[in-house]
């Protein structure tokens, strides 16, 4: 079975949509580096389309009804959104879910440090990368300290062109030898990820020196580095303690190929299908069963944590919700999470040519192909997988045909070579309907990663025919 490629079934509106589409993308990612810029962005956007926090809606005693729009947010990491349809909330809802979390270094609490004259930041990485993928690239600092006072102080240093970057240093070839020889998990160790940060010692006027007796400072590099940080962000060596600082790539999504065909980003997985899910909850309307898009944190280290898919937000959250539209009881919650249907809304690996001996051909993702279907994901025999019903396969081939969406399947790798896991298992616990669905992304969890404009735009379409397409469960 083949699939048409997406770039000859467009028409000209819809090739002019789909290059709009891709920009929008493009600022989405470059506003959002972390879990909290892009909560921050997507709050921005959604308040100016008439979604109420339903924080809001509770401290001013108000309802919601059918038609509202209406978003929590989970210690900035993780948000959801409802449109409330006109169907009771027990009938289900018709959910995108994906996670906003990307592989990165996270600075740790004690990280500063100073050794022959450079001073560095320690980093612990997170989520599943190639360690020696990160050295030598220009990083950027993103993210937050919070004061003992609860006062928070937003760092986001590296992308403006005036703006420094850091690094993390790597043997030169010349001395390589041993290295080279070792396996790729020990190329760079963990450890050895470390993020240099500065190298001027700090600047000792002659009277203070003559204060000191002529003693050198100590870790002069060191004290430089927290002189600007306490200059520039009234922080403390000890302020590391309550910071979430994140490492990553200091540069902006950038169009590839001569063609422009193709995004090159940081962070893609997921926040693709996090803007996509988005952008087609924007343009659902009217909707009968209410509609959820829903965006985690913590996906990426095993959906762990009070942001993470497996913590109780969600259900809480939607328990509020049909608390404030008069229809909530404990067996009514249960239905409206078992009658819903989920698109688990995550990326998944593109075939690539270079690499083709880890792929089943016919089963593979293929780029400019549509979003792609994986029934299942996990490992080995379908160990940790959601494996999604065939009728509700069934019902979605009928609503996407009929609305024109083209979309592929595929497995995440040929058998037995490897294998992972989304959120999709974890909402499937309530017994509703879920299958993973999402863009083919070449060179995933790379520090860049790659996908097609075209799967973009068509997954919008999905999402959308999806949300507006799914009638009951
Ligand atoms: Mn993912
Ligand atoms: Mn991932």
């Amino acid at each position: 079975m083949e699939r048409a490629n997406l770039w000859n079934e467009y028409s000209k509106t819809q090739l002019k949509e789909l290059e709009l589409f891709a920009k929008d993308y493009r600022d989405f990612l470059d506003a959002g580096k972390t879990e909290r810029e892009c909560v921050e962005s997507i709050i921005n956007l959604i308040e100016q389309e008439g979604y109420v926090e339903l924080a809001r809606l509770q401290k001013e005693n108000r309802s919601a009804a059918p038609g509202d729009k209406v978003y929590c947010v989970n210690m900035d990491k993780s948000i959801v959104l409802y449109q409330i349809g006109t169907e009771p909330m027990e009938k289900g809802m018709n959910i995108l879910g994906a996670h906003l979390d990307s592989p990165r270094l996270d600075v740790k609490q004690n990280p500063l440090y100073e050794d022959s004259g450079f001073a560095y930041l320690d980093t612990h990485y997170y989520g599943g990368i190639k360690k020696y993928q990160w050295v030598t690239l220009p990083l950027a600092i993103h993210g937050v300290v919070v004061k003992k006072d609860g006062t928070t102080q937003i760092i986001r240093i590296g992308d403006e062109d005036e703006d420094p970057v850091f690094f993390i240093s790597d043997l030169l070839i010349h001395l390589a030898q041993e290295q080279m020889e070792k396996k790729g998990v020990k190329v760079v160790e963990g450890e050895a990820l470390d993020l240099i940060v500065g190298n001027k010692p700090i600047h000792i006027t002659p009277k203070e020196k003559g204060e000191q007796d002529g003693k050198s400072v100590k870790d002069a590099v060191k004290e430089g580095i927290l002189a600007i940080l306490k200059e520039q962000y009234d922080m403390t060596e000890e302020d590391f303690v309550s910071a979430e600082l994140e490492i990553v790539p200091a540069d902006l999504a950038r169009e590839a190929g001569f063609d422009r065909s193709m995004i090159l980003a940081y962070g893609q997985d997921d926040r693709v299908c996090s803007f996509a899910a988005l952008r087609a909850m924007l343009a659902a309307k009217n909707p009968e069963r209410t509609l959820c898009v829903l965006l985690v944190d913590k996906e990426e280290i095993g959906s762990v944590g009070a942001t993470g898919m497996q913590s109780n937000f969600f259900e809480n959250t939607t328990a509020e919700l049909m608390e404030i539209t008069g229809q909530y009881s404990e067996l009514a919650l249960r239905r409206c999470l078992a009658n819903s249907c989920m698109l688990s809304a995550d990326v998944t690996s593109a075939f690539d040519p270079n690499y083709a001996s880890c792929f089943d051909k016919r089963n593979a993702a293929m780029f400019g192909k549509g979003p792609v279907f994986n029934k299942f994901t996990g490992s080995r025999g379908k160990s940790g997988s959601n494996d999604a019903n065939a009728e509700f396969i069934g019902k979605l081939r009928g609503i996407l045909d009929a609305a024109k969406v083209r979309y592929q399947t595929s497995e995440l790798g040929k058998v037995d070579v490897g294998g992972g896991g989304t959120i999709a298992y974890i909402l499937a616990l309530y017994g509703m309907n879920v299958i993973d669905c999402g863009v083919a992304v070449l060179n995933m969890h790379a520090p860049h990663e790659a996908t097609s404009k075209a799967d973009v735009y068509e997954t919008y379409r999905c999402y959308h025919a999806f949300l507006e397409g799914v009638k009951e469960s």
